[in-house]
């Protein structure tokens, strides 16, 4: 078995013999526009049926859905588990045990907004990832890349220009430079398990250094980083903003383009073309702007210059036709914005488009397609009671009270609707 295999289906817990039986849903399957009324049942941690008649199943235990909405969990294709912080040389000088107990917080609520994955962005390890697979922490699933990678003065060098020492210690992405030591960098994280490999092509906000139009890594060192991924049927993603650094990534072979403000039609349309896939994440530079303390003033100017253009990014993908995945990037205590993502995606998007990129296309984007981000037979019963309709108001997502209940993997990790069906008197 594979190293990161664990992160799939260990953290099923069987259910008794006869299974859940959701009965009484209005289901939407992470894909089709059209709910269907039906009931589906779960066993074993997986989908075992979908039925639009009602199911009649001996010893199940039956939860009526009450003609809710039944929907796929949430993926979030770009979380910071190990982000415990907005300030990043304080995450970088943090020990990593307490900059993991940290984390915890972090996924248990993202669990409880219906998250039951996350793919992380930089920093998060198959130790983290197990700590949830045990139940040690009660979070979403964790597709991780290990620490990203950086050449000297990207992006992932977050080392202050004018610090005494230019010591290398840092928490979230590691410093390479040269295709020798990118592949051995990659190398090395794939081997201890990690599911995608994350690199950074153009500047960035939060980084010290960087100007937003700089070009990071050369050619080799990013054809280095694919073909490692390649070997082990993984993938690169790439940070980059400018349409330069966008095209030139997906041309070498990246298949995740992340943020991407400042993407116009033509490489939209290039990207579409190679069938690579793009994942905004607006409501970092919204919650970064709408509460600025422990950025530095060059990131200010930076948020400026990527923050009007998030929107427009946006339209051009969806106009174009690109697989648009649906992330959000956020650090320290502004992750309680993380839901906030589908109310500024709708600016742009029809809701519909917005809960498949967070469901069905954020799953093909992990390549669980089939497993994840879906209601049918097979899938992973991870699964969500919206009190509502999302397809006509996507802010029902943000907040708590709309979802009454959580499954994940087959687990009740939210239920409000027994309580409240077992307050009716009976007779
Ligand atoms: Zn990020």
């Amino acid at each position: 078995m594979p190293p990161h295999a664990h992160s799939l289906g260990s953290d099923v817990t069987p259910n008794s013999a006869g299974g859940l039986l959701l009965a009484n849903a209005q289901i939407f399957d992470g894909a089709k526009a059209e709910l269907a009324h039906g009931d589906v049942l779960i066993r074993d941690g997986a989908i075992v049926d979908v039925s639009t008649r009602a199911l009649a199943v001996d010893h199940a235990r039956r939860i009526d859905v009450g003609g809710r909405t039944l929907m796929p969990g949430l993926i979030d294709a770009h979380f910071h588990a190990y982000a415990t912080s907005r300030s990043v040389s304080e995450i970088d000088a943090t020990h990593p045990v307490l900059r993991a107990h940290r984390a915890r917080p972090l996924l248990e609520n993202a669990l409880r907004r219906g998250f039951t994955t996350v793919r992380d962005a930089a920093g998060a390890d198959s130790g983290l990832a197990r700590a949830v697979d045990e139940g040690l922490i009660d979070g979403p699933r964790i597709f991780f890349g290990g620490k990203a990678l950086t050449q000297t003065g990207g992006h992932g060098d977050m080392r202050d220009a004018d610090a005494a020492c230019g010591c290398n210690s840092l928490g979230l992405t590691q410093i390479v430079d040269g295709a020798d030591a990118v592949r051995l960098a990659a190398r090395e994280e794939l081997r201890r398990g990690a599911h995608q490999i994350k690199i950074f092509v153009s500047g960035g906000v939060v980084s010290p250094t960087d100007p937003i139009w700089m070009d990071q890594f050369s050619d080799d060192e990013i054809r280095a980083a694919v073909e490692e991924a390649a070997t082990r049927r993984a993938y690169v993603l790439a940070h980059a903003y400018t349409a330069r650094s966008i095209r030139r990534s997906v041309a070498l072979g990246v298949r995740s383009i992340e943020h991407a403000n400042l993407i116009d039609r033509e490489t939209a349309k290039f990207v579409a073309d190679r069938g690579a896939f793009v994942d905004p994440t607006l409501v970092t530079y919204d919650a970064m702007r709408g509460s600025n303390e422990g950025l530095l003033p060059q990131s200010l100017a930076k948020l400026r210059e990527v923050e009007g253009a998030g929107l427009q990014a946006v339209a051009y993908c969806h106009e174009a036709g690109v697989r648009l995945g649906f992330g959000t990037d956020l650090l320290g205590d502004l992750h309680r914005h993380q839901s906030h993502e589908f109310v500024l995606r709708a600016k742009v998007q029809a809701p519909l488009d917005v809960l498949r990129s967070a469901t069905s296309i954020n799953a093909e984007l992990l390549q669980q397609q089939g497993k994840l981000g879906t209601i049918a037979p097979g899938a992973i019963a991870d699964l969500l009671v919206v009190d509502g309709n999302p397809l006509e108001d996507i802010a029902l997502l943000e907040r708590h009270e709309s979802l009454p209940f959580i499954l994940k993997a087959g687990r009740i990790v939210r239920d409000e609707l027994s309580a409240k069906a077992s307050e009716v008197p009976a007779g």
